[in-house]
């Protein structure tokens, strides 16, 4: 029989296994953890919203078949020459290899950024920005040093935009708690570029802008980060402003583990896969989500859940196929267009050609998830995760 493995338990990852099991196809799934977790939520979690197990699920509540294995494992490494992936605990055989190990922060080389930056990369790093955040706080009332209540945010593309939405929510609430004034906290949003959101009309990103400007963020565009020293972000031409708290959500690439393994990547370490999904390098490994450089009409796609969601049934489809000499079936990506939350009651995006905004955006930004349980594990997933949600 042959082998099929399964690296990792995103967006793409989950679809793949949940199809496989759909055509009966015994596999072996291999995550760092034992939950998948919903990554297009993290901000909030970052931005104290909620309990951080609202956004995961455990594996085996959705992959319940036998013949399914999961194994809770970190990958260091892909030996395509002996069909095999290394793990920090195990070593794993594949005849057919499917590729879906997500993304990483890009930190462009910039001096500094990685050490001593924050930046939301999963379920732990997201929690460990709000715990932060708030020991500042404490900090503060410890020593009355107001460096503890600034905030920058590098970066004004849809996680950093979404952070701040959070972080506007949250901010009073915080403030309420320990006692400060919320004029006294300096939210910055620091954007290279001359505007926030780029990929949203001109007059979306001005909804968003004051939305989030009239409660107290700070949105600073034709600003460069160049470097960063523990506590101290500096900018082009010159000015350093000391903070508390960094965060880096300045962009992604794609999980390192390609490069390393020698697969033809691009300036982002993305894989090159061909129409269906299968890796340049190699007919047995197969690639989606984050990791995957897919191009339409001569453009790579962009790295996003949606597209990651839409792989998932392709790359079960195609492993199934490979296995019994059938024909693969392209991929075509159905971009449904982009939606970014403001906090938890308003947001602003497009569905299709049509501008959304303010509540109605925000639900249909929470209908999206209730969407996607329900492709992934039915009616009961949903009610599980959509009635818990606890607001701290
Ligand atoms: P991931 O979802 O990142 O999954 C990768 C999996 O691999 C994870 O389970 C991880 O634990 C595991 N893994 C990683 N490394 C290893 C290893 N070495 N060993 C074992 N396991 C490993 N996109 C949208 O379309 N809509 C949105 O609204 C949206 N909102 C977002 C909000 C935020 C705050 C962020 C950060 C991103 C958002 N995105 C959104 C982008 C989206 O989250 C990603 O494009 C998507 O998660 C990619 O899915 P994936 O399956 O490729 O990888
Ligand atoms: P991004 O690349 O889209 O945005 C990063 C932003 O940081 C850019 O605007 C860039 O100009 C800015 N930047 C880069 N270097 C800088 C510097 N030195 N100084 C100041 N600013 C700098 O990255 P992202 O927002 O993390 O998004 C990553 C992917 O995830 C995208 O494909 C996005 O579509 C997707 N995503 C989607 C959603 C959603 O649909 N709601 C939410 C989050 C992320």
């Amino acid at each position: 029989m042959s082998k099929i493995l399964i690296l990792g338990a995103g967006y793409a990852g989950m679809m793949t296994a949940a199809g496989l099991e759909k055509n009966s196809e015994p596999f072996t799934l291999v995550n760092k953890n034992s939950y998948h977790y919903m990554a297009t939520l993290l901000h909030e979690a970052a931005g104290g919203r909620g309990n951080a197990m609202n956004y995961t699920v455990p594996i085996r509540q959705v992959l319940t078949k036998p013949t399914s294995t999961i194994v809770e494992d970190e990958i260091t490494s892909i030996d395509r020459e002996k069909k095999q992936v290394h793990g920090r605990n195990g070593t794993y055989d594949y005849d057919w290899l499917v590729v879906t190990l997500g993304w990483v922060s890009e930190y462009f080389g910039i001096p500094g950024m990685a050490e001593n930056s924050l930046s939301i990369m999963d379920v732990d790093s997201a929690v460990n920005i709000r715990n932060h955040i708030e020991q500042e706080f404490q900090k503060y009332k410890e020593d009355g040093d107001k460096r503890h209540l600034t905030i920058v945010i590098g970066g004004a593309g849809l996680t950093g935009i979404e952070l701040v939405g959070e972080l506007v929510d949250w901010l009073p609430e915080l403030c309420l708690k320990y006692g400060i004034d919320r004029k006294d906290v300096d939210l910055q949003n620091i954007e290279a570029m001359p505007t926030i959101l780029p990929m949203v009309s001109e007059t979306l990103r001005e909804v968003a802008a004051r939305t989030l400007t009239e409660r107290g963020a700070r949105l600073r565009t034709n600003t460069k980060l160049v470097k960063v020293e523990p506590g101290v972000v500096h900018l082009e031409g010159g000015e350093a402003v000391e903070a508390g708290t960094i965060v880096w959500t300045g962009g992604v690439r794609a999980n390192p583990i390609l490069q390393q393994a020698g697969f033809t990547v691009d300036r982002r370490g993305r894989a090159k896969v061909n129409e269906y999904l299968q890796s340049v390098d190699d007919p047995h490994i197969f690639i989606g989500g984050d990791c995957a450089w897919f191009e339409e009409n001569g453009r790579p796609i962009p790295p996003t859940a949606q597209a990651a969601m839409q792989m998932g049934p392709v790359l079960a489809e195609n492993v199934t196929a490979a296995i019994y000499g059938r024909p693969l079936k392209p991929f075509r990506f159905h971009n449904l267009g982009t939606l970014a939350s403001l906090g938890r009651e308003v947001g602003v995006g497009q569905v299709g050609n049509l501008p959304v905004k303010g509540v109605i955006a925000a639900m249909m930004k929470e209908a999206s998830k209730v969407k996607y349980l329900w492709q992934l594990g039915g009616m009961r997933l949903t009610a599980d995760k959509t009635t818990d949600v606890v607001h701290i």
